[in-house]
């Protein structure tokens, strides 16, 4: 059986623009790319814009210069189209979506918040690891829950359409979101804290409550959220799949890389191209074929079918 993938969340964007990473002639580094997500049957990407507070250019211009590398990548290659109902994963396309991850582009401008939005933003992941006009990071403990502009921000967002990422946010942020967002919130690159014990990863309660309201976790492959061995596996991320469907029920569990965002890999997940093996091991661990479609794909792409009409 050959299932579609679906991933919530890759740094490939950034890396395009300061790097040098093309899309269809990876370098050897490089996670995202079309002769992988081909051969892994990859069809639907989440392209976050994350910036790097390091770099020269402020934030907002980083992000201004992500969305034009993903609108000239769109325009190159027919392959790609954006996200939405009319979208076929059994097609040779592939679909994709923009998403900005840490809202320092933003600042504290709610017009800035439209104008990602008219340039396809569809998802936007509160922080980063650091504290911004609209909240705090989970890798900063006790820290306090959402801001007032945050709040205002979230209010904008459930009217615009635009997903509300937690991944990276804080407890108290989450526990605001799940009071105020009319809309059902995602983590798009979190991993079950039960497993492995990080700031960056949520609670069974988090879990529980973001599946309630039908949203979806998207299990990351970075070592460190993964394991505390020296090296993380293909297993480690089909137990994170296992984990967060045996707490929130089948609906919630997706994947969410953090490809090109990752340094050290899972063994067997080296880039898109080993999807396929995360189906073949679900499917050792019983889970039926409609099942595996679904944690593969669907939960995911329905998910964002809410805010990709
Ligand atoms: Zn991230």
């Amino acid at each position: 059986m050959r299932y579609p993938f679906a991933d919530g969340h890759c740094d490939y964007l950034l890396s395009a623009v300061y790097r040098g990473y093309q899309f269809a002639d990876p370098l050897p580094e490089q996670h995202i790319a079309l002769p992988y997500m081909q051969q892994g049957n990859a069809k639907l990407q989440l392209f976050a814009m994350w910036s790097n507070l390091r770099l020269e250019d402020t934030p907002y211009t980083q992000c201004m210069n992500m969305a034009k590398a993903y609108h000239d990548m769109l325009k190159t290659y027919d392959v790609l189209q954006p996200f939405g109902p009319d979208f076929d994963p059994e097609s040779d396309k592939i679909a994709t979506v923009l998403t900005m991850e840490g809202a320092e582009p933003i600042g504290t401008d709610l017009d800035k918040l439209h104008e990602f939005y008219d340039l396809g933003v569809r998802a936007l992941t509160l922080t980063w690891n650091f504290p911004n006009a609209v909240g705090f990071p989970g890798v900063q403990p006790g820290s306090p829950g959402l801001t007032d502009f945050g709040k205002a921000a979230v209010r904008e967002m459930n009217k615009l359409g635009v997903a509300i990422d937690v991944a990276h946010l804080n407890n108290a942020g989450i526990d605001d979101l799940l009071e105020i967002s009319t809309q059902p919130i995602f983590a798009s690159h979190s991993n079950a804290r039960a497993l492995c014990d990080h700031t960056r990863n949520l609670y069974d309660h988090h879990i529980r409550a973001i599946a309630d309201m039908g949203g979806v976790i998207g299990v990351n492959f970075c070592k460190d959220f993964l394991t505390t061995n020296a090296q993380a596996t293909l297993d480690d991320v089909v137990d994170q799949l296992r984990y967060l469907v045996d707490v929130g029920g089948i609906h919630v569990a997706c994947l969410g890389s953090d490809y090109d965002g990752i340094f050290g890999c899972p063994e067997g997940l080296p880039n898109p191209s080993g999807f396929p093996r995360i189906a073949e091991r679900l499917a050792e661990a019983g889970f039926t074929p409609k099942e595996i479609r679904q944690l593969t794909y669907e939960n995911l792409s329905n998910y964002m079918l809410r805010f990709c009409k």
